[in-house]
């Protein structure tokens, strides 16, 4: 059994005027534990509305959905999942409520009665895993978009999931801010967490070992950031940019450099134009 398992879901808005918007139809998809996935797609493709699922903030209004082996439209599972699966948000400043970060990220632990003795050693945990320790006393307005993540995120980790599921958790981030929310979720990943990952920058999702592209409420494409990503001409029609170097390197086929057809990264195209082995930290 998957982790997350979906299988013909769908859903459809309600509008108050007896209208429906299907923002999902038929997807069917496994995720496994431990895996790390990037899901791409254009603005109003069901990005949000699918991560809404794995932690039964919606619920299908077909086919199913089940998340850790509970069917989310089963009530009582409901807390259950949220236990297993964390969600962290766009916004950090809509996530941290409290006045200072241990407060803030003992929010979860103390909403479902942990002891006060777990909880501490909880959040001195999560903090350390996202490197915040030494900002465990600040006001989070102090801090910078990319620390705020960094603890909206050790506040998902204090419950202790198994999943992070986050949408777009970049999005408002300068490039430091983004590259320090990608470090905390390679390293957590490397730890075995299972981590859902909704981006719109393809560096992010090539770091992913699968990419699935949505579009129009479907699963347009699924499979790794190479196969997906480099298809220059399927990523336009999904409206989707390919990543700086597939992109350059489709270019220069197209002028008749010899060159292999899937480059990804900027090392892959660094590498190929200069015959050099890719240096060992990468
Ligand atoms: P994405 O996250 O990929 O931008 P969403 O899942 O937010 O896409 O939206 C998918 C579709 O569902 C869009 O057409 C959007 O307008 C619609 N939608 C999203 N949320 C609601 C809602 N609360 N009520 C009605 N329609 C919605
Ligand atoms: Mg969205």
């Amino acid at each position: 059994m998957s982790f997350i398992e979906m299988e013909h879901l769908s859903h459809a808005y309600h509008a108050g005027d007896e209208t429906e918007r299907m923002a999902l139809s038929d997807v069917s998809l496994a995720i496994e534990k431990g895996e790390f996935v990037a899901v791409l797609g254009a603005n109003g493709s069901g990005k949000s509305t699918l991560a809404k699922h794995i932690n039964a903030i919606l619920l299908p209004t077909a086919g199913n959905c089940r998340v850790a082996g509970f069917d989310t439209s089963e009530a009582g599972s409901v807390w259950e999942i949220r236990r297993e699966v964390g969600m962290v948000f766009q916004n950090p400043d809509n996530q941290l409520i409290a006045a200072i970060v241990e407060d803030d990220v003992a929010f979860g632990p103390e909403n479902i009665g942990m002891a006060p003795e777990r909880i501490r050693e909880n959040v001195r945990r999560a903090l350390a895993a996202v490197g915040m320790e030494h900002f465990r006393s600040f006001a989070p307005h102090l801090l910078s978009g990319g620390q705020k993540q960094r603890v909206a995120i050790a506040g998902a980790l204090a419950m202790q999931p198994k999943c992070l599921v986050l949408d777009e958790p970049t999005a408002m981030l300068d490039p430091k801010g983004r590259e320090e929310v990608m470090t905390v979720l390679k390293r957590l990943h490397a730890e075995g967490m299972t981590v859902v990952l909704i981006t719109h920058f393809m560096e992010e999702a090539s770091e992913a070992q699968r990419v699935i592209i949505m579009a129009d409420g479907r699963i347009a494409a699924i499979g790794t950031p190479r196969e997906v990503l480099t298809d220059h001409a399927a990523m336009q029609k999904w409206g989707l940019e390919t990543p700086l170097a597939a992109c350059l390197a489709a270019r220069l086929l197209k002028d008749g450099v010899k060159l292999p057809h899937d480059i990804l990264t900027d090392d892959d195209l660094i590498c190929a134009l200069t015959g050099e082995e890719p240096c060992p930290s990468k």
